[in-house]
């Protein structure tokens, strides 16, 4: 019998992606499905469509098919009895049909136990002070992260005693089951029982850690900080983590940032933003000012005249760049306070004030207001 291309089958071409191949399995097999369609020769053709689909969605299956073509006719499925014999839809669910596929036992899953493997990542919560994640630190953490148990040198095997091959899978991990369907048999693979998919049997376990090979403890390591980091971020410590499989490498640990609000520092990226408020004469005649940074304190110079939402830029006052491209900038925006309390004295000097500077607003004022509106506008 000569078989069709597994692409023609499923009415694809050789690009197709992993979604397409999905796609027209469901599509197909649902028409197709000896349950729904009782022309003469859907079942046939049903037992095609799940054949394609059984190679094209394994990646191991699908590249050797591109490559060589059909190679094992039978694989996945038994010789059995076909699916002639099926008579009717009782008690048989169409979606145990479908998991067999997509889940399961199929091939997509399986893996030889004995190749080497990366170990599992970690992560590790580490909560910073605003200033620590400005300026960077040397820390300790402590994690619990599975070890190499010391005892078996992690082959989980009591010393003096070794590991064998499991014999009920020959060391593959995985053995054929082959199940009655009211479509006939149906041959998939399993996790072998006998050795839970390892491949190995320890006739004698070791007594640390009960034949996992790995026992868990509590680990000190060293994180330098890097000056910079924001909210969220992560770092990654190559290495840290779990330890590899089959002398595969180890896992890495992954720290992430939550950083404390500051009391007056507020934060953009590598920007900093800072309210600072003052009195009314200070804005209109000027003044010298300090203003805190997180590099120190920085003289500011007020010139007279000077509105509520000014901003300052001091440059480079900001936080250092994480990656290492120079510092951002402070900015400081002015708040202009109106006194609460005044004494009789103050009073009658506003008073004063008031009556030569009229009622009104002064022009200055006003244009400069109009300026700033008209900036914003603009985006400035
Ligand atoms: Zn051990
Ligand atoms: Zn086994």
């Amino acid at each position: 019998m000569s078989k069709r291309d597994y692409y023609e089958v499923l009415g694809l071409t050789k690009s197709a992606s992993k979604e397409e191949i999905k796609k027209a399995y469901r599509t197909l097999s649902k028409k197709y499905h000896p349950d729904l369609n009782k022309e003469v020769g859907a079942d046939e053709k049903f037992k095609e469509i799940s054949e394609a689909y059984e190679v094209l969605s394994d990646e191991q299956k699908r590249a050797q098919y591109d490559q060589f073509g059909h190679t094992d006719p039978n694989a996945g499925f038994g010789g059995g009895g076909g699916f002639g014999g099926f008579s009717g839809g009782a008690g048989f669910d169409f979606d145990d049909i479908l998991n067999t596929f997509f889940g399961g036992g199929g091939g997509a899953r399986r893996r030889d136990p004995n190749a080497p493997r990366k170990g599992a990542d970690l992560s590790y919560m580490m909560t910073l002070d605003f200033m620590e994640a400005v300026f960077g630190k040397e820390t300790e953490i402590e994690i619990d992260r599975e070890e190499t148990c010391e005892t078996c040198h992690g082959d989980g095997a009591k010393p003096g005693t070794s590991v064998k091959t499991c014999t009920e899978c020959g060391g593959t991990g995985q053995i054929s089951v082959t199940q009655n369907t009211p479509f006939g048999q149906m041959v998939n693979r399993r996790a072998c029982p006998t050795c839970q998919g390892t491949g190995k049997i320890i006739p004698e376990k070791c007594p640390e850690c009960h034949g996992r090979g790995k026992v868990t403890k509590r680990k000190k390591i060293q994180v330098t900080v890097p000056a910079g980091v924001d909210n969220g971020q992560q770092l990654r410590v190559a290495g840290q983590g779990e330890p590899g499989v089959n002398g595969g490498p180890a896992g890495d640990l992954f720290v992430e940032f939550r950083v404390r609000p500051h009391e007056r520092f507020e934060r953009d990226g590598d920007d900093i933003f800072l309210n600072l408020p003052i009195n009314f004469p200070q804005a209109s005649l000027g003044d010298e000012v300090e203003v805190p940074t997180v590099h120190g304190k920085v003289k500011l110079k007020i010139p007279a005249g000077t509105q509520t939402g000014t901003k300052f830029r001091l440059k480079g006052k900001g936080v250092p760049n994480v990656h290492g491209y120079g510092n951002g900038d402070q900015h400081v925006i002015v708040n202009i306070r109106t006194p609460k309390k005044l004494t009789e004295k103050q009073k009658q000097l506003l008073r004063d004030f008031a009556e030569i500077s009229g009622h009104e607003a002064p022009d200055e004022y006003q244009s400069s207001l109009f300026d700033r509106l008209k900036r914003k506008v603009k985006g400035d």
